[in-house]
């Protein structure tokens, strides 16, 4: 995956200091109208990032200080206008221009400049009607204040992520909903090869390759086995970094779409990613993309670090709702489920109450079929890389909390010990640990899942 980021060159220097000894000499008459021109002391942009994809694209204006947007949108021709306050033209903000790729689904062009004297405007022209958000994220990790713009298309919306956009007048509702329905037949089937999530009104069951939702009985028998596979991280969130500068997130991509391609030639398999390409997907929508598409199996694809660099070797997770079985297991779920706060979730819509729900439902059978496949898994890794762990581990991972789809999260190698980073850069031992995944699901399916989705 190509980088977008850059290092910004040094920003504008900010006109306060002047102003600064200027107040400071001023008598009270004079201050008056000078304060609410220094409550917009100006920032510096220190990089700007584009994420395109499918789904949506993201475009992450990094900053040394919190400012705030204004926008709106709009028609004939399409475009999104985003007013920065606290803003002076800059190179870096110059940048975003050639940011936009001619592939963007979203944006044709950008137009930045200084529209008074304080607001620098963005005015986006855009390929298709848009339900813009704009929100902004503290620093965290590596990065400084982010003033994130997620272009998500006004039609042909996923529900689902419209819930999670906060779209809905009462997300919530409409999650029980979900969850009560096991598998609805009226719901659409996403695409298994476009992996597109195409709207309800829309669906062309002729042109999908999975059979109509209406056929019964076990998978395997009378529809083919569906897994959901969930590359780790992307997009704003690299995960894991490598001494050799190895991303945990093109690792996982990679490994999965070697896999996805080995169940695809399977004669009654067929994957499903839930992140196709490097953008950030957050933890939610992965596992109601899984349920979505009615999976039998959602296996999420990693690469550890840790602090030493001589930790190595493989481990398989399941969940656990009540504690983790190991101390290592609970701060690996902790990093991973940190996932949302790096990559940049819209904390404004209704993710905490959704997460809460999911976590409370029972999900006791999907966790002994996890702690199966996960064994089995975990077995065939072991013929082509040490093992962490010998036995499956459980943490509350919140990736792994589908109540109704086996979860596990697999844990390839430690991408922080020099050894493993340079087996995952490898094609071939990617190859390895795909197959071998495979060897474990195979295994898994052919004793026959206890937890058999009914359509
Ligand atoms: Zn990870």
């Amino acid at each position: 995956m190509a980088d977008n980021s850059s290092a910004a060159p040094a920003g504008i220097s900010p006109p306060g200091l002047s102003r600064r000894r200027l107040i400071a000499s001023a008598t009270t008459l004079f201050i008056l109208p000078v304060i609410p021109r220094l409550a917009h002391a100006a920032g510096t942009i220190l990089a700007v990032r584009t994420w395109p994809a499918d789904e949506y694209t993201r475009v992450t204006l990094e900053l040394d200080t919190e400012l705030k947007a204004e926008h709106f949108t709009l028609e004939h021709p399409d475009r999104l206008v985003v007013d920065i306050n606290g803003l002076t033209m800059s190179q870096t903000i110059n940048n975003l221009i050639s940011k936009v790729k001619p592939n963007d689904p979203y944006i044709a062009s950008v137009r930045v400049a200084q529209n008074r004297p304080d607001v620098i405007r963005l005015v986006f022209d855009l390929k298709q009607a848009i339900a813009p958000q704009v929100f902004t994220l503290k620093p965290i990790g590596e990065y400084k204040y982010r003033l994130v713009l997620d272009l998500y298309p006004k039609v042909a919306q996923d529900p689902l992520l419209a819930i999670m956009n906060g779209a809905d007048n009462d997300p919530l509702a409409e999650v029980l909903e979900n969850l009560a329905q096991n598998a609805p037949d009226s719901a659409p089937i996403p695409s298994v090869q476009g992996q597109k999530l195409p709207p309800v009104a829309t669906k062309k069951p002729d042109l999908d390759p999975l059979p109509p939702p209406a056929a019964n009985g076990p998978p395997g028998i009378n529809r083919p086995i569906l897994i959901a596979l969930d590359p780790g991280h992307g997009g704003e969130d690299p995960g894991a970094i490598g001494r050799n500068g190895t991303r945990e997130k093109d690792i996982v991509l990679s490994i999965a779409r070697r896999l996805k391609k080995l169940i695809d030639s399977q004669p009654n398999m067929r994957a499903y990613l839930t992140r196709d390409n490097d953008y950030f997907v957050p933890l939610q929508v992965r596992v109601q993309k899984a349920r979505r598409v009615k999976a039998d199996l959602f296996i999420s694809i990693h690469a550890d670090a840790w602090i030493k660099p001589s930790a190595r070797g493989s481990s398989v997770f399941a969940l656990s709702q009540h504690g983790a079985t190991s101390a290592a297991a609970r701060w690996m779920a902790k990093r991973e489920n940190e996932a949302d706060l790096i990559g940049g979730i819209n904390l404004g819509s209704h993710n905490k109450q959704v997460a809460q729900v999911l976590l409370d439902l029972s999900t006791a059978a999907q966790i002994n079929d996890a702690m199966r496949v996960g064994g089995r898994v975990l077995s065939e890794i072991g013929k082509i890389n040490s093992l962490h762990k010998a036995s499956v581990e459980r943490a509350g991972f919140a990736v792994l909390k589908a109540p109704d789809i086996p979860s596990i999260l697999v844990e390839t190698a430690f991408i922080s010990n020099p050894e493993e980073e340079r087996l995952l850069r490898s094609p071939a031992h990617q190859d390895r640990i795909a197959s071998a995944m495979l060897s474990g699901i195979n295994g898994y399916f052919a004793q026959g899942p206890a937890l058999a989705r009914k359509s």
